[in-house]
């Protein structure tokens, strides 16, 4: 061996399984209630749009805002982004849920139940089907109401969590201080980006499920936590995180200083939202955005600022969101730190003193680090400041001593993450309570998870989560021509002036059936996977040629750097012979599952294969 040979680099490789083929579906795997995003795009690129709602619907009771508001976990993790830009995969979860979700059946919400429960045959209603037969098998459709559930806060989590309860049988009874349940999808989240009819046309559906909401209840004030604790056998709480943090400066309690949340849930409400004329948002996430974008259209102001200590990449906003703020007016200060609020004589706010920041080394986060630039102080002059750096729950509620629960560093009760369970059986923790603020996606799988441990309390009874696979042969598969070189469909939005002029404009519009059969047929589909009869291959390497994406390359064993396992492996199938054997390697990052291999391939050693994967509850 010369020494070329003997310095070269071996390479490191894995050979598939079930979690590597689970992990290639990044968008469903990323979800965090594994909503089979890949299954419903694809099912819109086939026209195909009932399978792809149930599809939709089926782990997520909110599904229809999650297709309007929706963060988009799936989105950031999918590998159509490594190309150009990720699916839009949102809205066409928004295109299917405006066709067969709770409000195209606004009349009748028990339609919406009964086209998820009919369906046996997608995976769509496989969970909620699931739900139902445990509930029937252990007989508690029929002991309904025997044992209470009092879910406190109708945010997403507690929406989710009584979904799921009803479903088991169960009769749950949330309480809510506001005069209408949802949470800061009601009092946070503007009009404009998502319509009440759609959350009225959703929370409709759990009341037909057997859900008791009562409104105007604050639990603490009207009814007392040691009575809940009296009258129930389980109780959830998912009581968010509602109060606006403060900025810890000088000057703070000025007039016209806000809170974000506080703010924006007096435009929800319709009650003054006590603005001035120059506006400043301190903040970078979708509260500051929605801040920003609210004053604009109940203030008096044509221009707000957005002042972020960090950079535009930092901003954990979607793009969408930047670019719709940027064309209303909004406009964005970038790496700057407030120092203090300077008032007049009379207490009002006339400016924020702000610092210049530079970027340092990364932090915990992995984003770079903002550090003040000595001498770089200045005045903005302005008269409203509206804080929007994130909130605190309040659990004024509960007493330690008396309830027996614990408040962890973060003011939070205390809870196992894989049950959400406290210290005192039969308490849980949900949502934003449960952890601090996240999605709304978040709320709503703790909310699940929530409902799963409230059930194996009640009953003693284990809810198994298996995760059922299938492999389905696709000898004949073929996809849309130059797939991979379509660019993302624009989302086609209202006109800037229009809807800056009337807060009720909903911004976004939707694809119509073309733009959405457009923009899904842009998946990668990465489902399916190119599988390697080694016994058929003749070696000619005319895989690797015909690849649009080199992703495949024929190499030697020897070049591998193969850990005993996958050395076993190869003496397996090839004995002896084992280190002058060839592979084929694949980076899976650069598959567009394009099928041309498999066509190409003389000898029919590369087939494909769909994998599909769902959990199942038993
Ligand atoms: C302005 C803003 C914009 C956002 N935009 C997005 C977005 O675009 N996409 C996204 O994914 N996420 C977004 N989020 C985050 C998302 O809204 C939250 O993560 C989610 O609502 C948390 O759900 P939850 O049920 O835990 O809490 P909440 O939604 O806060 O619900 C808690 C409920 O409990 C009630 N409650 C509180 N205390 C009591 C009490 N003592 N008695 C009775 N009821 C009580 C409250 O009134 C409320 O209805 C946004 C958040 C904000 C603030």
């Amino acid at each position: 061996m010369n020494n070329k040979q003997k310095n070269k680099i071996k390479l490191n490789v894995e050979i598939p399984d079930i979690a590597y083929w689970k992990r290639q579906i990044s968008c469903q795997h990323a979800c965090p209630v594994h909503t089979d995003a890949r299954g419903y795009v694809r099912a819109i690129a086939d026209g195909n749009y009932d399978t792809g709602y149930r599809i939709a619907r089926g782990p997520n009771p909110l599904a229809s805002i999650c297709g309007r508001i929706c963060q988009a976990p799936c989105e950031d993790s999918c590998r159509r982004a490594a190309i150009d830009s990720p699916v839009s995969i949102r809205a066409l979860k928004r295109f299917v849920t405006e066709r067969f979700g709770a409000e195209a059946n606004k009349k009748n919400p028990a339609a919406v139940i009964e086209s998820v429960r009919m369906i046996s045959s997608s995976n769509a209603s496989k969970d909620e089907v699931a739900i139902l037969r445990k509930a029937q098998s252990d007989g508690l459709l029929i002991a309904a109401g025997d044992k209470r559930i009092a879910i406190i806060g109708g945010g997403p989590a507690g929406l989710a969590c009584a979904h799921d309860l009803a479903l088991f049988g169960f009769k749950p009874v949330i309480f809510e201080m506001e005069h209408r349940p949802a949470g800061m999808l009601y009092t946070g989240i503007p009009a404009f980006r998502l319509p009440r009819d759609i959350i009225e046309a959703e929370i409709n559906v759990l009341v037909d499920l057997g859900v008791e909401i009562q409104c105007n209840t604050t639990v603490g004030e009207h009814i007392l936590f040691d009575q809940i604790k009296n009258e129930f056998d389980a109780i959830v709480i998912a009581v968010g995180a509602k109060n606006s943090k403060g900025l810890g400066i000088p000057g703070e309690d000025a007039i016209g200083v806000h809170g974000g949340v506080e703010f924006l849930r007096r435009c929800s409400l319709g009650h003054d939202p006590g603005l001035g004329e120059h506006i400043v948002v301190v903040g970078g996430g979708f509260t500051a955005l929605d801040c920003s974008r609210s004053s604009l259209r109940f203030g008096a102001s044509d221009v707000v600022t957005v002042l972020y200590r960090r950079t535009r990449d930092e901003m954990p906003v979607t793009q969408q969101e930047i670019d719709e703020a940027h064309e209303e007016g909004v406009d964005f200060q970038y790496l700057v730190a407030p120092l203090s609020i300077e008032k007049d004589t009379e207490g009002h706010v006339v400016g924020i003193k702000l610092q210049q920041n530079r970027l340092g080394p990364p932090d915990a986060s992995g984003r770079r680090r903002p550090e003040p630039i000595p001498g770089s102080e200045f005045v903005q002059p302005c008269d409203t400041v509206i804080r929007a750096i994130g909130q605190d729950s309040d659990m004024a509620f509960i007493n330690p001593a008396r309830d027996g629960l614990a408040f962890n560093d973060w003011g939070l009760v205390d809870c196992d993450e894989e049950t959400l369970s406290t210290k005192v059986p039969g308490i849980y923790m949900a949502g934003d309570a449960a952890y601090g603020t996240q999605l709304v996606i978040d709320a709503v799988a703790s909310g699940k998870l929530a409902a799963q441990s409230v059930y194996q309390y009640l009953t003693g009874k284990q809810v198994l989560i298996t995760t059922r696979q299938s492999h389905i042969d696709l000898s004949d598969h073929t996809r849309e021509i130059g797939f991979e070189k379509i660019p993302r469909t624009a989302l086609p939005v209202a006109d800037s002036k229009i809807r800056v002029a009337d807060h009720s404009v909903t911004v976004e519009l939707g694809y119509d059936e073309v733009l959405a059969k457009k923009e899904a047929s842009r998946c990668f589909d990465c489902g399916i996977n190119t599988i390697f009869d080694g016994t058929k291959c003749i070696l000619c390497s005319g895989c690797v040629d015909v690849c649009p994406t080199n992703c495949l390359k024929l190499v030697s064993l020897t070049d591998l750097n193969l850990t005993d396992e996958q050395i076993n492996k190869a003496k397996e199938c090839l004995g002896d012979q084992h280190d002058h054997g060839s592979a084929i390697i694949k980076d899976e990052e650069a598959c567009i599952r394009c099928a041309l291999c498999s066509k190409w391939c003389p000898t029919g050693t590369i087939t494909m294969e769909r994998m599909e994967f769902s959990e199942e509850w038993s």
